[in-house]
């Protein structure tokens, strides 16, 4: 089997490079023809030696995820659906604002969470993605759009990654941190540390490891102010209760790129955003646990989700006006509080509701990939992320 250069960070390719006896800049060339040209084959290298693209011609290859299907949302939103081989497929989807373009990347097929109000985590796991199948969504997203909207050279598409698509990103931290450095990378796509996010559902040790290996933004999933409440919504709360949480996030911000946490929020009616839950909330970023107890102190945000309902979730989206007045409660006592507004509604992109879709558009997905999407992915015309359609 040839390796997968997508699987690689710089650090990664450089040693592979040396092993074929090339020297570490044939590596930075490599890498820049991948990431910042989005090119996929090796005959379009032209200032690499005819003998190294013999070579990686030989061994190597860009191995991007089949696509079955692209949507785009009336406002703007972009959602692909990506083939993962035995029947399962990821989601990505590109939110374009006014001043930037943000990239939505899954990082697991399912997820082993299960928190209730998630569409992935009621499908259970399938299996983490390989570092390059997390590369290959920002490297077809990047270079699709670039092409799809004439942009011209050293213009990007997407400044903002977070990880917040299907999956725990934390329980795949093996493939996530290459796929991190990768976004990073100068010659890569150069994204600043404070426009990647990892959001995760509150994984200790491994908030830990990320703020020694590769500190960028974090986004924390919260969800309830207390520990009984939230073991109910996020199981994971019984391994990591909430002081030790906000432990690791008070360690992580001595790292971080940025000065404060962002905690999300699932608002969910009559489970979690009464005002009791809001002034439970500001004890907490004021370091006071529900029974008075000592908690660390973090400074932060808040991100409130109104849910995305699915059919299996038996919960409820919080009207609009308990959201606002939930929303206020913080704001007035001066903590930056924004409401997330739902994109992508028409073709089913918002937050948590990509699973669901997966799962029976898999299998439609699938069908429809018998007869129509696999052999154009054959016949090389859907693994081009430059051929506009
Ligand atoms: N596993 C990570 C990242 C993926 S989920 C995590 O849990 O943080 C990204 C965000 O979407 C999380 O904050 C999650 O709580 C939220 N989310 C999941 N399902 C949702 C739903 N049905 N409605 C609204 N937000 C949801
Ligand atoms: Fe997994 Fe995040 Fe969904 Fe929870 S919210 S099940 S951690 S993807």
């Amino acid at each position: 089997m040839t390796v997968n250069l997508l699987d690689f960070d710089l650090e990664g390719l450089a040693a592979w490079c040396e092993a074929l006896g090339e020297k570490r800049f044939r590596a930075v060339q490599l890498f820049r023809w991948i990431h910042q040209k989005g090119a996929g084959n090796f005959a379009e290298m032209s200032d690499l030696a005819r003998s190294l693209r013999a070579k990686l011609h030989e061994r190597a290859e860009v191995r991007a995820l089949p696509v079955l299907s692209e949507q785009r949302s009336l406002d703007g939103t972009v959602k692909w659906l990506f083939d993962v081989g035995g029947g399962n497929a990821v989601e990505t989807v590109f939110i374009p604002e006014d001043d930037r373009g943000t990239l939505c990347v899954s990082s697991q097929a399912g997820c082993a969470v299960g928190c209730r109000f998630c569409s992935t985590g009621h499908q259970g796991f399938s299996r983490n993605l390989g570092t390059g199948e997390v590369v290959a969504q920002l490297w077809y997203a990047e270079h699709r759009l670039r092409a799809q909207l004439g942009l011209a050279a050293g213009e990007r598409a997407i400044d903002n990654v977070v990880m917040m698509g299907m999956g725990e990103p934390l329980q795949n931290y093996a493939a996530l941190v290459p796929a991190l450095r990768t976004f990073l990378e100068d010659h890569g796509y150069g994204l600043s540390r404070r426009r990647v996010t990892v959001s995760t559902s509150g994984v200790v040790p491994m908030i830990d490891r990320l703020r020694e290996d590769c500190p960028v933004a974090l986004a924390v999933s919260l969800h309830a102010p207390d520990d009984a409440l939230r073991e109910s919504l996020v199981p994971l709360n019984r391994k990591y209760p909430i002081a030790e949480l906000l432990g690791a996030c008070e360690r992580y911000l001595a790292a971080a790129p940025r000065d404060f946490i962002t905690f999300e929020y699932c608002m969910l009616a009559g489970v979690n955003d009464t005002d009791a839950h809001a002034h439970a909330l500001l004890r907490l970023t004021q370091g006071q646990g529900p029974a008075g107890e000592r908690w660390p102190r973090v400074p932060c945000k808040f991100n409130l989700i109104p849910f995305n309902p699915f059919p299996a979730s038996g919960l409820v989206r919080s009207p609009r006006d308990r959201v606002t007045a939930f929303a206020a409660i913080l704001q007035n006592a001066g903590i930056v509080t924004t409401v997330r507004k739902t994109r992508g509604d028409d073709i089913d992109a918002a937050c948590g509701q990509l699973a669901g879709e997966v799962l029976d558009r898999t299998q439609a997905a699938e069908r429809l990939a018998r007869r129509r999407v696999l052999p154009m992915v054959a016949a090389g015309r859907l693994h081009s992320p430059r051929s506009v359609a």
